[in-house]
Order: C-alpha cells, then structure tokens, then sequence
C-alpha cells in the first residue's frame, strides 16, 4: 500500500517541477508541414554515454503527428546533452527543427482568422 503510494507521489512530483526538468524541442514535418513539439524529461529519459561521443547524455524520440493532417509520418529527434545537460547538438529526420516562436506563431494567425 505504502509503495503505491510513494509512485503516485512521484508522478504528481515530476508532473509539479516540469520547467526545470524538461528540455523541449519544435519540429515541422517535412511530409505535411505540421509543426510539432517533443519534450525530454532530463531527470528520466536520458542515456549516458560512456564511449566516445558528442555529448554526456543522449535522448531519442519519436514524433508523430495529431493526425489532422491525414499524414502519419514519424519525425525522430535525437539530441546529446553535456554532463550539465545542456544542449551540445540535435538531429531531425523526416522534418526540420523550428523555434518556440515559430511553433506559437500560426495559433495566433488562426486565431486572428
Ligand atoms: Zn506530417
């Protein structure tokens, strides 16, 4: 009983402290134009990296799309991190990297629509 507890205790926390924990990248989907965002959790969803390499830390994820678009191509994303897991470089395939700006930029068109 207590162990059940202490996981949900631990997910309310990670979902609490989201900011400091959580590096966000934006992409667009080079099939549908799409634009898309991933978050890394950097306290559980990094790799260390103990060989030769471009960063400490290394995250992989799977982007897909809401499927508005009818197109379900999947964007991967992969990023190193240093050991003070901060970005050193990223990788997309099947879209482009864009910034937060870009991403928030067309809901503020739809909406002046
Ligand atoms: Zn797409």
């Amino acid at each position: 009983m207590s162990f059940l507890k202490k996981i949900s205790s631990m997910f309310l926390g990670s979902g609490t402290s989201d900011d400091g924990s959580a590096h966000r990248e934006y992409v667009r989907c080079s099939r549908c134009g799409e634009k898309l965002v991933t978050r890394v959790d950097l306290r559980n969803e990094l790799t260390p990296m103990y060989d030769e390499g471009e960063g400490a830390y290394y995250a992989r994820k799977a982007v897909f799309g809401s499927g508005a678009t009818r197109c379900f191509q999947m964007v991967e994303v992969e990023i190193y991190f240093d050991t003070q897991r901060q970005l050193v470089s990223r990788y997309v395939t099947g879209g482009e990297f864009i910034t937060r700006d870009e991403y928030e930029a067309e809901d503020e068109l739809r909406a002046a629509e």
